[in-house]
């Protein structure tokens, strides 16, 4: 395998990031505005701070790991937008936290050793890794199953030409996220233009046989609400966004997730900003649904941080919550056997998973919740 030059070709992707100054970005990272809550440990403390009648331990005391099915990597925090909404603070300006060489092989190793059957790749934007390509053919090579993460506009990137096209060659999934098939709610989270782009990067995977019930090319479309109130209906909204997506642009996609946005990070800092923050932990609190506990992604995922550290899901990772495993939670170290008879670490952001119809990376868990 050809060795990056990571600080190099980072520097390369930051010069074309520059030049992506179509549209003004939503806002900045807290890591840029050096704003207090970009330290996890002061996210926790303002979590930790609002009353609630009940801790998520004790709502969900049977929660236990399950088979390992999904090797989650996060390839690091770069990405060429800056949504309000963002839960890892990415942002164009986030070349301090990419994962290196040397860590990209050892995901590799145990990726290939693992029983997982799917390779979820994730960031930032993963696509504006030196090594995406090497690690998607590394994972299609091992016979796993690969998911991209995508936020569609880094499609349409100089770097990304043809880039949909060589992904469907390797049967990888896309699970794009687009707040919302109208223009208003996805500019508002994600700066404006980004809805004209999204559409754009939509048609390009559609030319590509994405989105057109073709199992080796799904399309998988990610929307989250817009401020703070739990996602609608699963169903009723893809129904819904399937017509108008065909009806206004004659696009086409194979299913839709609808996540609740967790109190972390950027979204929490605009629930403390707008004063939404004691209402909307105490709107998931009530909307706990037990059957929700079940399908949650931290029982059957390993979560890979851009340092290799280990975690049980991608939430826990941006708040610094590592994986309770014995020998240093590195991937280096990992131990499948060891990871099955874990204990998931929780705090109270877990909420945002088992509210209404639950949320994970898989969408709602349950068809049962209240919203
Ligand atoms: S929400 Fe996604 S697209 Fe937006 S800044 Fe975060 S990682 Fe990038
Ligand atoms: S935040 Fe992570 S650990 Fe907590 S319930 Fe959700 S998936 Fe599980």
């Amino acid at each position: 395998m050809r060795p990056a030059t990571i600080p190099l070709r980072l520097e390369e992707v930051a010069l074309e990031l520059d030049a992506d100054r179509a549209s003004p970005r939503a806002t900045q990272s807290l890591s840029r505005r050096h704003a207090p809550l970009a330290a996890p440990a002061e996210q926790l403390k303002l979590l930790g701070s609002v009353p609630l009648r009940a801790e998520f331990r004790a709502l969900a005391p049977a929660l236990a790991p399950a088979q390992l099915e999904y090797f989650q990597v996060n390839l690091g925090k770069l990405c060429n937008m800056t949504c309000r909404h963002c839960h890892v603070d990415a942002g164009p300006d986030r070349t301090d936290a990419m994962m290196d060489d040397a860590t990209v092989e050892e995901v590799l190793a145990a990726l290939r050793a693992s029983r997982a059957h799917t390779v979820d790749l994730t960031g930032g934007a993963p696509e504006l890794h030196p090594r995406f390509r090497d690690v998607v053919q590394a994972a299609f090579d091992a016979g796993k199953q690969v998911m991209d993460r995508c936020n569609l506009t880094v499609l349409l990137l100089p770097r990304n030409a043809g880039l949909a096209d060589w992904l469907a060659a390797r049967k990888v999934e896309i699970v794009a996220s687009l707040p919302h098939y109208r223009r208003p709610n996805t500019d508002a989270q994600r700066g404006d233009g980004v809805f004209e782009r999204s559409i754009r990067a939509l048609r390009i995977l559609n030319a590509a046989g994405y989105g057109k019930g073709d199992p080796q090319r799904r399309l998988t479309l990610v929307s989250n609400p817009a401020g703070a109130f739990l996602g609608a209906s699963q169903s009723s909204v893809e129904r819904e966004w399937r017509e108008g997506l065909q009806r206004n642009h004659g696009l086409t996609f194979d299913r839709l997730f609808v996540l609740n946005n967790m109190p972390i990070s950027r979204f929490l800092e605009w629930l403390e900003a707008s004063g939404n923050l004691a209402s909307y932990m105490e709107r998931l609190v009530n909307a706990f649904n037990p059957a929700a506990v079940e399908g949650l992604m931290c029982r059957n995922t390993l979560s890979v941080g851009w340092d290799g550290r280990l975690y049980d899901c991608d939430f826990n990772q941006m708040l610094g919550l590592e994986i309770d495993l014995p020998g240093g939670p590195h991937i280096r170290d990992f131990d499948e056997n060891a990871w099955s008879r874990r204990a998931i670490v929780t705090a109270r952001h877990c909420f945002g998973c088992t509210a209404g119809a639950g949320s994970s990376c898989g969408g709602q868990t349950t068809g049962t919740g209240t919203i």
